[in-house]
């Protein structure tokens, strides 16, 4: 069988159980070696095969995960967050379907989640946003043109923006297109590594506040008044509000 796991956003315990169990259990285990934590391996049983993609073509990927499939052996492909986002894995999911060979997908936790646990903070706040816009600027890989950062600024809602710490003057040009100056922005650096770095400030400031840092790449930029802002408690909670679990106080 051939497991597509995410391997969560870098603390290794923020695999899933499940996760977990089908690395240990792996002969063949493949991980994206630039942004898995290499001490995943350390799950591994004795004497698995250990590729890292970082070095890999999806060629080569495909060819290993073929060989072990007709060999009877378990494949385990280590991605980071979770696969369904910017994970690449529709292709080899692709390849599979069409060569017939069988396969599952373990969810696991998107950097995109790890940087609101970082912040301590809830992108859904009743009467701020009850929308999260994940996304991306365009870099080498276009982003369709309904989809560009200016367009969804419009909303204002809460932005999780992956892949753009590169180019945060642009983003930042294109985001005040919608939302006002003084918007919340933090930038969250390996969440959940042991080198994390957090950034607060706002649309106005953030350029400023993340000069000398060096900070290009494994950042999730978060945007929106959810960041801190007064909000209308949640209606789930309210003690006057009845849900299928509990009757409204009078
Ligand atoms: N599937 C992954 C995303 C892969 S794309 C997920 O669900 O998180 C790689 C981008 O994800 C990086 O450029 C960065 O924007 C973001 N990213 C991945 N891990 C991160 C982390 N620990 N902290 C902050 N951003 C991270």
């Amino acid at each position: 069988m051939i497991s597509f796991i995410g391997a969560g956003p870098g603390d290794v315990d923020l695999i899933t159980v499940k996760g977990r169990r089908l690395l240990e259990e792996a002969d063949v285990i493949i991980y994206a070696g630039s942004l898995v934590d290499a001490r995943h391996m350390d799950s591994a049983k004795e004497g698995a095969e250990i590729y890292n993609s970082a070095t890999m073509h999806l060629d080569d990927v495909l060819d290993v995960m073929k060989k072990s499939a007709e060999a009877g052996k378990n494949l385990v492909r280590l991605h980071t967050g979770d696969p369904s986002v910017y994970g690449a894995i529709q292709e080899q999911m692709d390849a599979l379907d069409e060569w017939g060979i069988d396969y599952e997908v373990i969810p696991g936790v998107s950097s995109f989640s790890a940087a609101a646990a970082s912040l301590k903070r809830e992108f859904t706040l009743p009467g701020v946003s009850q929308t999260v816009i994940l996304t991306r600027r365009a870099g080498r890989t276009p982003v369709p043109e309904g989809e560009s950062i200016d367009k969804l600024a419009a909303h204002g809602a809460s932005m999780a923006i992956f892949l753009s710490a590169g180019q945060l003057e642009a983003l930042v040009e294109d985001l005040k297109k919608g939302y006002t100056d003084d918007t919340l922005v933090a930038v969250v650096y390996k969440a959940t590594w042991a080198d994390e770095i957090v950034v607060r400030s706002t649309l106005k400031d953030v350029v400023k506040d993340m000069e000398g840092r060096d900070i290009y790449k494994h950042a999730q930029i978060l945007v929106g008044d959810f960041l801190d802002s007064d909000y209308e408690k949640s209606k789930l909670y309210d003690k006057h509000f009845s849900t299928e679990y509990r009757k409204a106080e009078r």
